[in-house]
């Protein structure tokens, strides 16, 4: 016991020397606390796949800490965006603020989706994965997949009774109440919170006083609670990835469908550098202020395969780290959560033009102009949550005359697709945040980068 005190007391110490400090764990920044745990949990992961009782105890022991760490992010969701929303906008110096807000923030969601599938058509043009893809390959994937990776009739037959305008009608709620129940239909919670922010600026000031008091503590207690849930952020990541690890398919499935993963990371990873361009160019902010302030968010979203999930650390760091004021942040945030999507958009292009390639269709231009626009309406109807762009990917598919049964062949890099999708979805939900705030040109946005 007096040893271990004295070999802490000895090695905290030395790490509160301005050499060492890096090793501190008190002092390190989240986000490398976070890349530790999930580093740790892949290690871990791999480890226990080598013991005969290994993936057995992850699943009954280590992963439900990581479902509990998910939990946890979703519980914040919907009150977080009910308090921040109604106080931020209730609190807009000017109400016709809100009109530039919203054409600003949907122009840029647009914009940006739309570049993201043109990036990701011309790159699986240009590299051609389904073209390397063995022929023995294909059938296996074919075969092991087939079955998991059928589209469910049941949400088929309601996408197809579903009419052109059902996903406008879907964001209006009937009753608010059920609405904030159901993770699901955060449209509806943030229309409702708009719709009440504006009515609160609206009435006379000494009668909107308590509410707009009270959402002010609401919201301040929601933040404070999802710093608590932060603390075990790094504890979180470490189970969802030693589960992710244990229930992934064989290396070898990986290897045969590495060009097309490739294809789509290699897309990714040029829509973060854009967006840290447009952060540079439109937002007045440096790559690396940006990227070190959101890399928390990314790492949970990579994790949790969330953007709904991820949502409350988004508002965390983007509040905390890259000084977005209350109004816009709270308005980007949510609704980019649930409808902006890039990384999405990009990855269906890329999946339904590889799926063509496997099968030798011969896509031609205007084929390839309509999965483009599919797909950035697929993107936008994508549920945030874990393999939606999956189930959309259907409609893509079937617009563009490609047999769904391809989905086997990509079925088994969907996680970690979906992984690195999400990271990328939530960095541009932050990036417009800052370039939306940026144009608006707050004095409360102009502190010190
Ligand atoms: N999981 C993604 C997200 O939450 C959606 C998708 O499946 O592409 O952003």
């Amino acid at each position: 016991m007096l040893f271990r005190l004295v070999f802490f007391s000895v090695s905290y110490g030395i790490t509160l020397t301005p050499r060492y400090r890096y090793f501190n764990l008190y002092l390190m920044r989240l986000h490398w606390k976070i890349l530790i745990g999930l580093g740790l949990g892949i290690l871990f992961g791999i480890f226990m796949t080598l013991i005969s009782w290994g993936p057995q105890l992850v699943v009954d022991y280590i992963k439900p800490l990581g479902t509990i760490f998910i939990n946890l992010l979703k519980l914040m969701a919907i009150p977080i965006i009910l308090a921040s929303l109604i106080h931020g906008i209730s609190n807009l110096p000017d109400l016709s603020e809100l009109k530039v807000l919203g054409f600003k923030t949907i122009g840029i969601f647009m914009a940006t989706t739309f570049f993201a599938v043109l990036v990701g058509v011309l790159l699986v043009n240009i590299i051609q994965p389904g073209n390397s893809l063995n022929p023995e390959t294909h059938e296996n994937l074919m075969e092991l997949y087939a079955v998991d990776a059928a589209p469910d009739e049941e949400m088929m037959a309601r996408h197809q009774e579903r009419g052109p305008l059902q996903f406008v009608v879907d964001i209006f709620p009937e009753n608010i109440f059920s609405a904030t129940t159901d993770n699901r239909r955060m449209l509806q919670v943030i229309f409702f919170a708009i719709l009440f922010g504006a009515a609160l600026f609206l009435i006379p000031k000494e009668k909107s006083r308590p509410l707009r008091e009270f959402f002010s503590s609401f919201n301040d207690v929601g933040m404070k609670m999802i710093e608590f849930v932060m603390l075990v952020a790094p504890y979180g990541v470490f189970a969802l990835m030693a589960a992710i690890v244990i229930e992934a398919p064989s290396l070898e499935l990986f290897g045969a469908l590495g060009l097309y993963g490739l294809t789509t990371v290699l897309g990714l990873i040029i829509l973060i550098g854009t967006d840290t361009l447009w952060v540079r160019l439109f937002g007045g902010r440096s790559p690396g202020f940006f990227l070190k302030g959101i890399a928390p968010a990314q790492l949970v979203a990579f994790s949790a395969s969330s953007s709904a999930a991820t949502l409350p650390v988004t508002l965390e760091r983007t509040k905390t780290k890259l000084k977005v004021p209350e109004h816009v942040r709270s308005f980007v945030l949510p609704i980019g959560a649930t409808v902006n999507m890039d990384g999405t958009c990009l990855y269906q292009g890329v999946t339904a033009i590889f799926i063509a390639q496997v099968f030798g269709i011969d896509l031609s231009l205007s084929a390839q102009i309509g999965i483009i626009l599919t797909a950035t309406l697929a993107s936008i109807g994508t549920a945030p949550v874990p393999g939606a762009g999956f189930i959309t990917l259907v409609i893509v598919l079937s617009q563009a005359g490609i047999p769904e049964a391809g989905l086997a062949l990509v079925l088994a890099l969907e996680r970690p697709l979906n992984m690195c999708r999400t990271a990328k979805n939530i960095t541009g939900d932050a990036m417009t945040a800052v370039v939306v705030n940026n144009s608006l040109k707050h004095k409360e946005s102009k502190t010190i980068t």
